[in-house]
């Protein structure tokens, strides 16, 4: 019986998105000489919210995704005469310099790793994230990993799905199962992928109507319960 085959998200499904974030917006504001406030930081995370949900409609492209949040936050705040392209980039660099994993994720690995074969899915840029999961101590536990960026297709769109399996050897669809915080990029590409797809809510959030989870769990331990519990039911159906 072939190993389940398990992909994980990056971005707080194993690594801590907001810390980093804050401290590299933080930094990128200094840098920039624009007054550090509790608003204006608050504000960036919601317009990066808001221009990744543009990237995974389709809208925009990941590069222009870099220079359109310091356009807006500058805009919205009355800051002229910054280029943003160069905030962009700028954050990026910060960004990357900091990888934090959630409390219990390397356990998590560690324990997994041991019975499954793992593969990162990720929507964030392949010299960011790499540095990040490396400085997190995490990168070691992926068979492979795969970007959109490179891919040239997002999550939770079909093409980003079908080029990560026709890159994974011996790829069995139906020992295959994606676990993801975000409806919209995870769940909805598991539902477009015709793949089990599991919801890592530690935060409760409630459900929209576009995604449908298969399982749903709010932690580690209760993942890999699910995991062991969804291994034996397939090597039982066969
Ligand atoms: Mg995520």
């Amino acid at each position: 019986m072939d190993k389940l085959i398990v992909l994980l998200d990056a971005d707080d499904t194993l690594l801590d998105f907001a810390k980093s974030e804050k401290e590299a917006i933080v930094s990128t504001l200094k840098e920039y000489s624009v007054p550090v406030t509790d608003e204006i930081v608050d504000r960036y995370v919601q317009i990066n919210k808001h221009c990744w949900k543009l990237l995974e409609d389709g809208k925009i492209t990941r590069v222009y995704l870099d220079r359109l949040r310091f356009d807006m936050l500058f805009e919205e705040f009355g800051i002229t005469g910054k280029d943003t392209v160069a905030a962009g980039a700028c954050y990026r660099a910060h960004l990357t310099e900091r990888g934090y994993v959630i409390n219990g994720a390397v356990e998590f690995l560690d324990n997994i790793s041991k019975k499954y074969r793992l593969f990162l899915v990720t929507n964030g840029t392949q010299p960011t994230q790499i540095v990040r999961l490396r400085t997190a101590g995490i990168d070691g536990y992926f068979e492979d990993m795969f970007y959109s960026e490179q891919i040239g297709c997002a999550k939770p769109y079909k093409g980003f799905f079908d080029h990560v399996f026709s890159h994974i050897e011996n790829f069995d669809l139906s020992r295959t199962v994606l676990v993801g915080d975000s409806l919209t990029s995870d769940i909805l590409g598991a539902n477009n992928a015709g793949i089990t797809g599991i919801w890592f809510n530690p935060k409760g959030l409630c459900l929209d109507d576009k995604a449908v989870p298969d399982y749903t769990v709010a932690g580690y331990a209760e993942l890999e319960k699910l995991l062991d519990a969804i291994d034996k039911k397939e090597q039982t159906k066969q």
